[in-house]
């Protein structure tokens, strides 16, 4: 072989390895933080009226603040497994407490195999053990707030401290101790603000004291709507528990007086255990600046659903109203996305899985039912983007008694079938963004219906939803029996 040869062989052998290595470098690290239960609505960038999050609020200055991403199935569980997944719960087998069977693919599972060093920190409740992650260090179910025992594939250990300071340790950890030749994929799950809320010593002081401004619907009286929000046991006045509030109300408080206590004691300890979330993205973020990382690293906050923080009287989520279904969701992509800058267009969580994908280079697999919020990022809004959604809740009667139901938001209206007491509910979010004018069965809109209900049918069967688990309960197997048709 004479040397032009060899030139030109070495050239050709060292051609494909130059470009992995610049494609490499090129590939974004990610950094996915999920808070639990924590509402778009307790946060600054969101206009909160409760709260000031600085932290957090950095991601929406410094990035893209989505105001209209939502849970299609608006619980912990099944939110978790449809963001690993890309798909909705009748199709990734998680509609309520399932255990989620790890061996399906997940989009840990395919960064991993293209090259991305993989960690997951934190509240995982899926049941079965992580996979697709080199490195993970879960809390057991729900877990607790103070020295939390943690499972990792070594075994169990307590770790002693604040649960939310220790998920943020072990994901710097990670960072530090990461290969230098790969980018990272890190899934950062803090379990606060999950109930019954138990803030460290020093939130709680920074909220003892406060009063927390009262929502304009927490004396809802639920005229006009269908059986099953009266029926939900997630009340703040006839619910929240001494455990709740960390001790019984006053003696001789009643009726308002009584919700008015309640109200101030859940949203005190709530408020507390956010501080210390927003307290510890500023330290994620200190770390990525410090360590150089962060030019290069998609940061993404949200939570696994949103909550009622006293909207309509109550203080869970599950319901297919906005403050359940909407997920705070703000991301920086520096270089990508413009700082400062909002989206509209509806973002559901079954999109993140596609939206890593693209991110990384990779080709969405054809099975996710999400769709790639990438061109979002960019400000595009492609012409096709969907203008409505499918959402199911099945956990019925679940922890807080609330009916089962499925249905469809679109960018005016939301109509909504709760199949075992086979009743409708339908709003105008244009006229009555607060959702408390049932408009179900008025006659001047029942063409509306008509057109929303088609709606429903077809991505009820584009997704692909069968009810083959309309009746399933937490441990069951997946019912044979098929619910009656809406009439
Ligand atoms: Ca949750």
């Amino acid at each position: 072989m004479h040397l032009i040869s060899m030139l030109l062989f070495s050239t050709l052998l060292l051609a494909p390895l130059a470009a992995l290595q610049a494609a490499d470098v090129k590939r974004p690290n990610i950094l996915f933080i999920m808070a639990d239960d924590h509402a778009a609505h307790a946060i600054s960038a969101y206009g909160s009226r409760v709260n000031q999050t600085p932290n957090i609020d950095r991601l929406a200055k410094e990035g893209m603040r989505f105001d209209r991403v939502f849970a299609v199935n608006s619980i912990c569980t099944p939110s978790r497994a449809s963001i690993l997944t890309g798909k909705y719960s009748h199709i990734n087998g998680v509609p309520v407490f399932n255990r989620f069977d790890g061996s399906q693919p997940t989009v840990a599972k395919y960064l991993q195999a293209a090259g991305y060093y993989t960690g997951m920190f934190g509240k995982w409740h899926l049941e079965s053990d992580p996979t697709g992650f080199d490195r993970w260090t879960i809390l057991p179910g729900q877990g607790d707030y103070f020295n939390p025992a943690f499972l990792e594939a070594s075994g169990r250990r307590v770790i002693n401290g604040y649960v939310t300071d220790i998920i943020t340790d072990l994901s710097i950890e990670f960072l530090k101790n990461r290969p230098q030749d790969k980018p990272f994929f890190l899934m950062c799950h803090h379990k606060a603000p999950h109930r019954n809320w138990q803030p460290d010593e020093k939130h709680k002081a920074m909220f003892a004291d406060k009063i927390i401004p009262e929502p304009d619907t927490l004396r809802d009286d639920y005229a006009t709507r269908s059986a099953a929000i009266h029926q939900s046991t997630q009340k703040v006045l006839a619910n929240l528990s001494p455990n709740d509030t960390k001790g019984p109300p006053p003696v001789g408080l009643s009726g308002d007086a009584l919700l008015k206590w309640k109200y101030q004691r859940y949203m005190q300890d709530y408020l507390a255990c956010v501080q210390s979330v927003d307290d510890n993205v500023g330290r994620l973020l200190d770390y990525l600046t410090e360590s150089g990382l962060a030019a290069n690293t998609i940061v993404i906050y949200t939570s696994d659903q949103g909550f009622f923080l006293g909207d309509h009287g109550l203080y869970d989520k599950r319901f297919m109203y906005e403050e359940s279904i909407r997920m705070p969701f703000l991301v920086r992509w520096p270089g990508v996305i413009q700082p400062g800058s909002s989206q509209s267009a509806m973002g559901i969580n079954v999109d993140f899985a596609p939206t890593f994908m693209q991110a990384a280079g990779l080709p969405v697999p054809a099975d996710m039912q999400g769709r790639s919020l990438v061109p979002l990022f960019q400000g595009e809004r492609p012409a096709d983007w969907r203008s409505s959604w499918y959402y199911r809740y099945y956990h019925d009667p679940g922890d807080h008694n609330t009916r089962a139901h499925y249905g469809v938001r679109t960018e005016t209206h939301k109509l909504i079938y709760f199949w075992k007491i086979d009743q409708w509910e339908m709003y105008d979010l244009v006229k009555d963004p607060a959702e408390l004018h049932n408009i179900h069965g008025d006659p001047a809109e029942a063409g509306t219906f008509a057109k929303l209900k088609a709606e429903l049918y077809r991505l009820k069967k584009e997704l692909k939803d069968d009810d083959q688990f309309a009746y399933e309960e937490p441990g069951s197997k997946p019912s044979t029996a098929k619910p009656k048709p809406a009439k």
